[in-house]
């Protein structure tokens, strides 16, 4: 006992007296258990949130102080209405914001953007344009610099659109989503958020469509408003909350796993001996660093004006989330990026490393992000709020319907907003939602919409009141208070829908573009069929109870507040004709189908060519995905994990042979038993990694559309199983290898030393 005391801490063990592997798991081990919490540049015993916040945003507070009068108010009418800004009031704003930012000690600036790699764009200039006559600085920013700028886009995916049009990309500013300084160790640069698209218009990332999807549904809100009475209302927005979730490890730990550098995901790891089963972790106190690492976070995000509120534990050991305040969808996109961004570096100042893979440990809960989905009128009045007047009502049911109509009508379109890789090995796997798209309701906004399509007059037995629908009244509705159902994968949580099967690592914009997309036609739908009555006569109320209850009733079949998890819903999904794409490469085509072409093009959100050009972007990330996973699998196993058995092998071989040589008669059938499962192990791991390759080589052409959906579905069929196989045995090895022996670190370790 005293000798194991003693023992502890100690980098090497007696008993592999310095092997390799053993010493640098150790190492990191005893690396971490001397790691401190490390401190915020803030201290929030001193300082408030009110003080932070914000300061590295050049919000309206700012221009308001800044501008003059006329051109401050030319940029509230572009921001809350949609009208341009000239070029003249673009100066003044530029040469403001260059002077705010070099005042707070910018020295760059930089148009942001999201290219659809899935991750943000950024080209710093500086601010300086000559050294002058005398040889002096001059500092300058136009509004033409800060409204166009003209990045090679040659390097960035493009799908085929960039092949007919020239390399050149352009970014345009948006002035809808505040531009912001992100500090880094050595300065300071503004970032100007921006749209990215070709020469000739097309839209070559996320912010783009997104945008158009705003005013697609902003359109058809206000139209439909204007139709049921409300004539006040002038704008509306989606607004959008997205919950992250996300891991946290030891960057010690990291360094050794190549499949987490280079991959983001562990590709090989036997399951912990504990995993979530406790239920431990899930709101559990937060271990010291890792608060010491939110809080940091969350200093720097209040500074750019991204209101993250909540913080706690998630379901599996080393899982996190965090969530924001929700905003307006275009600015809570970008917002989110950011997120990402500031959590990848804060959590290295931490010693730690943040991953947004939404399956970085088999065996553990993945990772996601749930989207909370709402509208807005320019008053702030949530249009998912059920209210207490006939008209908010009759509102609420309205956006109600357009919103179930849409999710069945494009049920998989929307499964095929979240269609990658990654979210593969989530979607479906008893921890989320399953493929199968449907919406909860709850109990008693189910009762109401059941009501309606009975055209039934009844009482709502819970508040006793009653629930009418008929010429002059919509139902009352009591507020949701039912049980919140988990398991769904779009679920009505009060005033909001929540989409949960958006991966932790997407971005937001293409999901949020899809929704609204499919809500705006659904508006547009009713719209067009209210009017149609009022037309021949009918009067309005009678008009729009009408038409809500045909579409309620059409669209039924999408609704369920069971468990989603159960066989009996996938029985009974099937029953009601409700699609189920399984993976990425049977969700992806649904986005070239006849009906999603006409939905993107009918709303200006994207013409054929630049849907088809995102298809094949998709579907060669798919690849490259596999790709990289299959030639890392096909390494380590090679370099890292055979030598280890092998070395195992020869250690059991020569303690047999020794054994025998020493005594004569011993029976060593144990041991010869270890040894023939070692080298049939060994054996099969050999010809995995042998099939894994020779599918990684057999590399197809993948310059036309269909060649490369087959290459992708070739991925899908035979290389991910190959390499499945390949994890399979390395993990029933790691079981039984000497643990000294076993190069990476393991499950048990990751997740629970931090
Ligand atoms: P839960 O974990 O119970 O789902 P959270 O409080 O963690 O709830 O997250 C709810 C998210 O929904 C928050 O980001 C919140 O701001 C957001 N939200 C609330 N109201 C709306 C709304 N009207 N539109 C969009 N998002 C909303
Ligand atoms: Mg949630």
């Amino acid at each position: 006992m005293s000798t194991m005391i003693e023992n502890k801490g100690k980098t090497h063990s007696h008993r592999n007296g310095g092997n390799a592997h053993m010493s640098s798991r150790k190492a990191a081990i005893q690396s971490i258990q001397s790691r401190e919490p490390v401190n915020s540049s803030v201290d929030y015993t001193r300082s408030t949130v009110s003080e932070i916040y914000g300061s590295n945003v050049f919000n309206r507070h700012i221009m308001r102080t800044m501008l003059p009068k006329a051109v401050y108010k030319a940029v509230l009418r572009c921001l809350d209405h949609g009208e341009r800004l000239d070029a003249n009031h673009a100066d003044i704003v530029a040469n403001a914001m260059k002077d705010w930012a070099i005042s707070k000690g910018c020295s760059h600036f930089t148009h942001w953007f999201t290219p659809l790699t899935g991750l943000t764009a950024e080209k710093h200039d500086s601010f300086l344009v000559s050294g002058g006559d005398e040889g002096l600085a001059i500092l300058e920013f136009s509004g033409k610099v800060l409204i166009q700028g003209e990045p090679d886009a040659s390097s960035f995916p493009s799908g085929g659109i960039r092949s007919t049009f020239e390399a050149r990309g352009y970014t345009g500013w948006d002035p809808t989503s505040p531009a912001f300084i992100m500090e880094s160790t050595n300065g300071k640069t503004l970032c100007i958020p921006t749209v990215f698209c070709s020469f000739s218009g097309q839209a070559l990332d996320k912010k783009t469509p997104l945008l158009r999807s705003l005013e697609a549904i902003n359109k058809q809100a206000v139209r439909m408003l204007h139709l049921l009475g409300n004539k006040e209302v002038k704008r509306v927005i989606c607004t959008v909350g997205p919950e992250q979730e996300y891991f946290l490890i030891d960057e010690a730990f990291y360094f050794q796993r190549p499949d987490l550098i280079n991959s983001g995901r562990a590709l090989f790891g036997a399951r912990p001996p504990k995993g979530q089963e406790m239920e431990d972790h899930y709101w559990g106190s937060i271990k010291e660093r890792v608060l010491a690492f939110m809080m940091d976070s969350e200093n720097e995000l209040y500074k750019l004006g991204v209101p993250v509120k909540t913080r706690h534990n998630e379901v599996a050991p080393a899982q996190f989330e965090v969530a924001p305040v929700f905003e307006s969808s275009n600015v809570a996109t970008d917002h989110n990026m950011v997120l990402m961004e500031v959590f990848r570096k804060t959590a290295q100042k931490h010693g730690l490393r943040c991953l947004f893979h939404e399956k970085p440990f088999s065996g553990v809960n993945g990772s996601g992000k749930h989207n909370n989905w709402s509208m807005a009128d320019d008053e702030g009045n949530n249009l998912l709020e059920p209210g207490s007047t006939t008209l908010s009502n009759t509102q609420f049911v309205v956006v109600l319907a357009a919103v179930i109509r849409a999710v069945n009508k494009y049920a998989k379109l929307v499964r095929a907003s979240v269609a990658f890789a990654g979210n593969d090995h989530r979607l479906g796997a008893n921890e989320a939602p399953p493929a199968i798209i449907s919406i909860f309701l709850g109990d008693k906004l189910t009762e109401v919409v059941q009501s309606i399509i009975q055209g039934k007059t009844g009482s709502d037995k819970m508040s006793g009141r009653t629930i009418e629908f008929g010429v002059s009244h919509l139902p009352t509705l009591p507020r949701d208070d039912s049980d919140r159902n988990r398991t769904s994968p779009f679920a009505f949580t009060g005033n909001k829908f929540e989409f949960r099967a958006v991966g932790s690592s997407q971005s937001i914009a293409w999901p949020n573009t899809i929704l609204n997309a499919i809500v705006a036609d659904s508006l547009d739908y009713m719209a067009t069929e209210i009017e149609s009555l009022i037309k021949s006569g009918t009067e309005l109320d009678v008009a729009v109870a009408k038409v809500v209850k045909e579409t309620l009733s059409k669209n039924e079949r999408i609704l369920f507040n069971g468990d989603n998890y159960s066989q009996a819903w996938h029985d009974e999904a099937e029953k009601r004709g409700l699609p189920n794409l399984k993976s990425t490469i049977e969700a992806l085509p649904v986005l070239i189908e006849d009906d999603a072409k006409e939905l993107f093009s009918k709303f200006g959100i994207l013409q054929e060519d630049e849907l088809v050009s995102r298809y094949n972007i998709m579907l060669e990330g798919y690849c490259k995905t596999i790709n990289v996973e299959a030639l890392l699998t096909a390494n380590m196993a090679t370099t890292m994990i055979l030598p280890a058995a092998l070395e195992y092998q020869n250690r059991v071989a020569t303690t047999v042979v020794q054994t025998k040589q020493a005594i004569s008669g011993v029976n060593l059938t144990s041991q010869e038993g270890m040894l023939r499962e070692l080298c049939e192990k060994v054996n099969k791991l050999r010809e995995s990694i042998e099939l894994l390759e020779s599918l990684s080589h057999s590399n197809k052409d993948d310059d036309n559309e269909s060649e490369l959906f087959a290459h992708a579905k070739f991925y899908q069929n035979k290389v991910i199983p190959a390499m499945n196989e390949v994890r399979s045995i390395a993990d029933e090895l790691e079981m039984i290898v000497d643990d000294s022996l076993w190069p990476l670190p393991k499950f048990r370790e990751m997740l629970y030393i931090y």
